[in-house]
């Protein structure tokens, strides 16, 4: 038998699990670890609500869960209820799959101003993750300021300017859409600090921003390079900087109150405020002869009453687990930490790729582990000691498919579900209580 702990349950850990799976055959035993009874990490709390097709891809995780070697352990928070060695102890390998959840900080002054928040919370609050319930984002002021120029910043843009009615039929928190309906948002400005040509957004994603039923997006036509310049990027980036351009040439329309407006070439410098945002300074910037974004220009201030900065997220440390400070991931030389410790996913090379790379990126890590011997540890057994010894109660996959069951039966008309937010909820549907 190979005993394998896999800690995280997002896209990561159930490549992982299906790849140990196919390398071990019939004796692969797999636990896979969360600290939340819910599975699927970022599936279920970080893709975008009104995305549902991208979430099918959980079915595939649900079959692996299904197996019979494989065991969902839902309400464990390694590094707080048991420590890696712990596992080390019970397990021959243990693969840390637990993602990259905490904001990179902007180190700009004001930022810890109330107002500001990392779009880890911005996305976990209208996704209905338990950590950012009470998050309550300002949203009663009518300019809100994103930071960054990709996905996630175009993701929390588009939430803010679809209807209600465009997002009741999606599995935002009932929470978010009740903030959101009485929203005075009328302008959203995306700041980077490059411009159209350096954007890392996808065709799919930007070009939805020009379909939205009560908004237009907008950018300046002079801050586009000459058209022929288009001509040296790769075609993917080409058909981008195409849609830009149709942004800019159409502009915002009358009939649709809300503007998400491009603020290329402008560097985030200053939050201002006295007891919670109340502008931003940004400082116009150039482009160097090596493609650093430089100041050129006096700052200007944008007034507005949110600020959501979506640079990017690093992984949680684990106490005694190497870390790499510089990159924001474990320290890991191709997925290896140390003997028997392996890391995969985000935790291994920091928030890039889609959903897909990470099982490309799991099953090269498996497939390195499959070569070392087995340290012949007693697996589960010891592990439901461990837990029981320290009086810790666990949750199973049959759990959390109850809690499943309720949100479907909670969800509103035309929804897919209506999440479970309260982690002392989860914790009691997840543990068998009577549900009201
Ligand atoms: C806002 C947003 C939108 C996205 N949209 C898309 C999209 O549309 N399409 C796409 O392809 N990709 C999208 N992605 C990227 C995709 O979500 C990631 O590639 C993927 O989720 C990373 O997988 P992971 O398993 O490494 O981490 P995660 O999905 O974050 O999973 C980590 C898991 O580990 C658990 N965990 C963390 N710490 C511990 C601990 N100490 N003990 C126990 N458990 C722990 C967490 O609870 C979580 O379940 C999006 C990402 C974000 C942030």
């Amino acid at each position: 038998m190979r005993h394998i702990a896999i800690v995280g349950s997002g896209p990561a850990g159930f490549y992982a699990a299906e790849a140990a799976l196919k390398a071990l055959g019939p004796d692969a035993r797999v636990d896979i670890l969360d600290r939340l009874p819910t599975p699927y990490g970022l599936v279920r709390a970080g893709v975008a609500p009104d995305h549902q097709s991208i979430k099918e891809v959980v079915r595939r995780y649900e079959a692996v869960a299904l197996d019979p070697r494989v065991r969902f352990v839902g309400l464990v928070d390694v590094g707080v209820d048991v420590t890696v060695d712990e596992l080390l102890s019970c397990f021959d390998d243990v693969i840390l799959a637990t993602g990259a959840p905490r904001d990179r900080r902007l180190g700009i002054p004001g930022e810890d101003l109330p107002g500001v928040v990392g779009s880890a919370a911005f996305v976990g609050w209208y996704n209905g993750h338990p950590d950012f319930r009470d998050l309550a984002p300002p949203l009663d002021h009518p300019t809100v300021v994103v930071i960054g120029n990709g996905n996630v910043a175009i993701d929390c843009a588009r939430i803010l300017a679809r209807t209600p009615d465009e997002l009741a039929s999606s599995d935002i928190a009932q929470h978010a859409l009740e903030a959101l309906r009485k929203a005075q948002v009328r302008t959203i400005r995306l700041v980077g600090r490059r411009g159209p040509h350096q954007v890392s957004f996808t065709l799919k994603e930007l070009g939805e921003l020009g379909e939205l039923d009560r908004a237009t997006p907008w950018v300046e036509a002079a801050d586009f390079p000459p058209p022929e310049a288009d001509l040296a990027l790769e075609p993917g980036q080409r058909r981008v900087v195409e849609v830009l351009r149709r942004f800019a040439a159409t502009g915002p329309d009358g009939r649709r109150p809300i503007v998400v407006r491009f603020d290329f070439f402008r560097r985030p410098a200053r939050i201002l405020g006295r007891e919670r945002v109340e502008a931003i300074e940004v400082v116009p910037t150039r482009l160097d002869e090596t493609g650093r974004a430089v100041d050129a220009g006096p700052a200007e201030v944008i007034p507005c009453g949110l600020v959501i900065s979506a640079i990017g997220y690093r992984t949680a440390p684990i106490p005694g687990v190497a870390f790499d400070e510089r990159e924001g991931r474990f320290a890991n030389e191709d997925g290896r930490i140390g003997p028997r410790l392996w890391c995969v996913g985000w935790a291994r090379r920091g928030p890039s790729g889609t959903i897909g790379t990470n099982r490309t990126d799991a099953f090269a890590v498996v497939e390195r582990l499959a070569t070392t011997p087995s340290a012949g540890r007693p697996g589960r057994v010891a592990f439901d000691r461990l837990l029981v010894a320290r009086g810790i109660a666990t949750s199973d996959f049959a759990d959390w498919r109850r809690i499943d069951a309720l949100e479907v039966a909670r969800a509103r008309p035309g929804a897919p579900r209506e999440k479970v937010v309260d982690l002392g909820e989860l914790r009691r549907v997840a543990l068998g209580a009577p549900v009201a």
